[in-house]
């Protein structure tokens, strides 16, 4: 079996056999170190500035943006979020749930955010920004430089969901002026799935330190207060954060940039290999993350259930509106050019069999 889903993805054997062991007790001097570790790592291929901190949760990548929404801002903010698809939706639900008063930017399904749909926003008193770096759904990138410009101008406070994009797409906290950088362990760090981080900004922990609690699980004060000397409030997926030291240190080692630069390698590799075929790209503004394909005449759903029964190979179908039109073939994760081929063979094989 190859996967090619967009989380959880294939993980290297070593990380692998970590998951294998036994899960230490943690409320120790060398969990809390390993912990620091984690938080200085994270920062650094973040691109956090120095005063950043960054917060461990266990729960999947939806937790930390809820809890994002739930203490950076309040009912005296007015936010921007940006809905290209369902993870923008969920940020637009997270805010009505949590009586946030916001407006939605709707971007249709594939197209990037223009200085065009930000006008009607400019000088409107807004005081943040939410938004998906790479809308997973659609596979949209959006323009950080675009976006971080209009935070400045607009002065918002600027919470970027990177959870598929980090690691995979050229990114950096402190130049873009984002406020909250959002990750999850099962995408680009390519653990299980079950921590989510946060990475905050001295102006994002102050408002977290201004605002009330509304959580008991979720709560960030506590979690950055635990986090000083290396625990969390409650009991963490100890055996997934072993798992993602010896990822972090393995990308401290080779450098933010060449992991970024080998997820594009493979996601070129792929774009050109199935050049010919009878699929388009469905998205103007792509990420090395994922390729979102249209098939010309087959039916997504399909696809998706044919490469994996027949096969062995395994791709994202889309979920709501798109489910019949897309699929999506991730590229992070511990993925090859071999991969690659023996995807696209099969992709070759079953457009001779009509199937595309
Ligand atoms: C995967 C993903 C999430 C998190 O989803 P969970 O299932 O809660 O881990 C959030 N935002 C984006 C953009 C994602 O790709």
């Amino acid at each position: 079996m190859i996967n090619f889903a967009v989380g959880p993805v294939q993980m290297e054997e070593q990380v692998r056999a970590i998951g294998a062991e036994q899960i230490p007790y943690f409320r120790t001097a060398e969990f809390s170190a390993l912990m620091k570790e984690n938080e200085r790592i994270l920062k650094k291929l973040a691109k956090a500035p120095k005063e950043a901190r960054a917060v461990f949760l266990t729960a999947s990548g939806t937790a930390a943006m809820e809890s994002a929404v739930m203490h950076v801002f309040s009912k005296k903010d007015r936010v921007l979020a940006v809905n290209g698809g369902s993870f923008g939706q969920r940020f637009v639900d997270l805010c009505r749930m949590h009586e946030i008063p916001f407006s939605e930017l709707s971007v249709p399904y594939g197209k990037a955010v223009t200085q065009e749909m930000l006008r009607p926003f400019e000088n409107q008193g807004y005081t943040g920004l939410l938004m998906n770096v790479h809308e997973t759904s659609t596979g949209v990138h959006y323009d950080l430089d675009l976006m971080a410009s209009f935070c400045e101008r607009n002065h918002l406070l600027f919470v970027a969901d990177a959870i598929s994009s980090f690691l995979a797409d050229a990114f950096s906290m402190e130049e873009k002026g984002v406020d909250v950088m959002i990750a999850s362990s099962q995408k680009g760090l390519a653990c299980p799935p079950g921590i989510s981080m946060l990475v905050l900004s001295e102006r994002a922990i102050e408002r977290v330190r201004e605002n009330p609690t509304k959580s008991m699980y979720l709560d960030l004060k506590r979690a950055l207060l635990d986090g000083e000397r290396g625990q969390t409030p409650f009991t963490p997926a100890v055996g997934i954060l072993l798992q993602m030291q010896e990822r972090l240190k393995a990308l401290e080692e080779c450098g933010v940039e060449a992991e970024v630069a080998r997820t594009h390698g493979l996601a070129e590799d792929f774009r050109e290999k199935i050049r010919g075929l009878p699929l388009q790209i469905a998205s103007e503004s792509l990420s090395n993350a994922m390729t979102p394909l249209k098939p010309l005449h087959g039916h997504a759903l399909d696809i998706v259930t044919v490469l994996k029964e027949e096969y062995g190979i395994w791709v994202c179908p889309n979920g709501g509106e798109l489910r019949d039109q897309i699929f999506r073939v991730g590229h992070i994760g511990a993925l090859t050019k071999e991969d690659n081929t023996k995807l696209v063979d099969a992709l070759k094989d079953m457009a001779g069999r009509g199937l595309l």
